[in-house]
């Protein structure tokens, strides 16, 4: 089922997630519903706050091609270790449309975290996967990619978005 996805300024996108006790099978109902909603919105990654869920429950899937299509389910999601060295790759977000900008990101990470089965996994991402990786925890935390942004940065993106929805 496809959900809605939230855009700013809605007050959800702001408030921390909460742990998942359990897999069970509402959970991997979720985990459906956000990937077909991802992949219909032509996303490469989906935090369950962006469907209004205050749940730590994200979904990634960073192959473009429809016949490779790779998803990825992490419930409860943590960083355990990361590189010192940071990339700064564009970034875009399916709550902030049509909007891109710069942001500094560890070049790898590891990961733990609860897959489609509850069972518990670690996993190192490098490169987009990486960025993308970093980018769906922030969501669970209420932190967005244009917080990364410098003031001015960040003023001059949402005047941009501002502009882009009177137009409609
Ligand atoms: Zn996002």
């Amino acid at each position: 089922m496809k959900l809605d996805i939230l855009t700013i300024p809605n007050p959800i996108l702001r408030q921390k997630s909460l742990p998942v006790k359990q897999v069970d099978s509402g959970v991997v109902r979720l985990l459906d519903d956000m990937l077909e909603t991802m992949y219909q919105a032509n996303g490469v990654g989906l935090a369950a706050p962006q469907v209004g869920i205050l749940s730590r429950i994200v979904v990634i899937d960073i192959q473009a091609r429809e016949d490779e299509k790779q998803p990825l389910f992490f419930v409860n999601p943590e960083i355990i270790a990361h590189s010192e060295e940071q990339c700064d790759g564009s970034e875009g977000c399916l709550s902030i449309p049509n909007q891109f900008a710069h942001v500094k990101r560890f070049n790898s990470v590891t990961i733990r975290f609860l897959d489609r089965q509850g069972k518990s996994q670690e996993m190192t991402a490098d490169g987009f996967l990486a960025v993308a990786i970093q980018h769906e925890l922030d969501h669970l935390d209420g932190v967005l990619f244009i917080d990364h942004l410098s003031p001015l940065k960040r003023k001059m993106l949402l005047k941009r978005l501002e502009k882009q929805r009177k137009r409609g």
